[in-house]
């Protein structure tokens, strides 16, 4: 009983609802008495939008080498705050374990995150099991992972060999004095564009390179960024524009430092004229453009001027095996502790049992945080104490 009320508290402190709970929304999330058989559901997985479950995020780690004012300040993420300790991380097994259940709910994608994720040791063990999984009808999920590219090129190729597919590595400037001073931990340019080679040498292509623009501090690096990007790679690299977000609670978020993404498409197209692309994949964050000249493609990520909740189809795992179902989410959903515990005879949770709570789950999400902040229906920044994107993962 004490131990109960303990973990309880516990869990509230870090906004986290025990999965077989009522939850504070209202939600029963009990799991439900007949378990899903493997191969999941017979219908598509939808949520109350409608919603798909495809995409899966996995946060490896909280911890990060890099201090990115807009992620991780400093003044924040000092020799003060308290990192996760191993024991409260999830293992790769059971990593792997939650992984194939979400297999058969539907993911055909996963994409492994952070804080840095190429800090978590021996990251290609972990890489290694996801890469042997299969989708029921038999294919390999698209499996990818973005990094800082700090340690990137040190590791590309153990990566590839492993079975990773892609990566997505952050960028924020071409300046080497501008990027030294966005990750502020004096963290050389040169050193993130080896990584980047390492990984198309590595066959970890095409690479997707990731830049968060902040209006004031490195929009003068979009050109410089473009002119570098499609001269030097083409359609190998596609080069995508992020808006800066009001994620977390550290990072002092003002709707001024956002540049809309259309200011920042018009600004490419007067030097390199664009035209719009499809959408690879149905629910894909960016809008792609294609450089007339053939020379490759750029993408923006909009989500503060251009919600695109209506077909968000991810789910994200914390590092400590909490299953949030919005980036913008107060609150996570305990599944660490059904992995880990026992039910009230002492028998151990069936996998049955946990795709069963995980398809409960999905059912009833209905979140759409950046739709209602466009609205205006929401502040930005208003809610629960929201969680920080180093411990949730991008
Ligand atoms: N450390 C890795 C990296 O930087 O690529 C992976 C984790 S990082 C949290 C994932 C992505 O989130 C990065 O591309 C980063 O630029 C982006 N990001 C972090 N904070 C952001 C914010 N406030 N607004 C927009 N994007 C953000
Ligand atoms: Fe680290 Fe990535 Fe956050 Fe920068 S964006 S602080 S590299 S986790
Ligand atoms: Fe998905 Fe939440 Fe982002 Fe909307 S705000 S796109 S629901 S993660």
């Amino acid at each position: 009983m004490r131990a109960d009320r303990d973990h309880n508290r516990r869990m509230s402190e870090r906004n986290i609802i025990a999965i077989h709970d009522a939850g504070p929304r209202g939600l029963s999330l009990r799991v439900p008495d007949a378990p899903l058989e493997a191969g999941g559901p017979a219908t598509a997985l939808l949520d109350r939008r409608q919603r798909p479950l495809h995409d899966l995020r996995i946060s490896v780690t909280d911890r990060c080498n890099f201090r990115c004012s807009y992620c991780m300040p400093k003044e924040v993420f000092d020799k003060e705050h308290r990192f996760l300790p191993h024991r409260e991380l999830l293992s790769f097994e059971e990593i792997t374990r939650v992984a194939r259940l979400f297999v058969d709910l539907g993911v055909r994608k996963i994409r492994l995150t952070g804080g840095e994720p190429l800090l978590r040791k021996h990251i290609e063990g972990l890489i290694e099991q996801l890469a042997a999984l299969r989708t029921p009808e038999g294919e390999p999920l698209d499996l990818t992972l973005t990094t800082n590219g700090s340690l990137l090129a040190r590791k590309a190729r153990a990566l590839r060999a492993a079975g990773l597919r892609r990566v997505t590595v952050s960028l924020d400037a071409m300046d080497d004095a501008i990027f030294r001073r966005m990750n502020d931990v004096d963290f050389p340019v040169a050193d993130v564009l080896a990584g980047i080679d390492a990984a198309l040498q590595a066959g970890l292509g095409p690479v997707k390179v990731n830049m968060v623009v902040k209006r004031g501090s490195n929009d003068a690096q979009i050109l410089p960024m473009v002119q570098h990007f499609r001269s030097a790679y083409g359609p190998a690299v596609a080069l995508r524009f992020i808006e800066y977000m009001d994620v977390g609670a550290t990072n002092g978020w003002r709707l001024d430092e956002v540049l809309p993404s259309d200011a920042v498409r018009a600004l490419i197209d007067a030097a390199y004229p664009l035209e719009p692309l499809e959408a690879a994949q149905p629910g894909e964050t960016a809008q792609r453009w294609g450089f007339r000249d053939g020379r490759g493609e750029v993408g923006f990520i909009s989500s503060v001027t251009q919600a695109f909740c209506g077909d968000c189809n991810r789910i994200r795992l914390s590092t400590e095996g909490q299953l949030f179902l919005c980036l913008f989410a107060g609150q996570g959903h305990d599944l660490r502790a059904l992995l880990r515990g026992a039910r009230a005879d002492g028998s151990a949770w069936s996998d049955g049992e946990l795709r069963a709570a995980i398809d409960a789950l999905w059912r009833q999400r209905g979140d759409r945080y950046s739709e209602l902040r466009a609205s205006a229906a929401l502040e930005p920044g208003a809610g629960a104490r929201r969680i920080e994107m180093s411990y949730i993962g991008g």
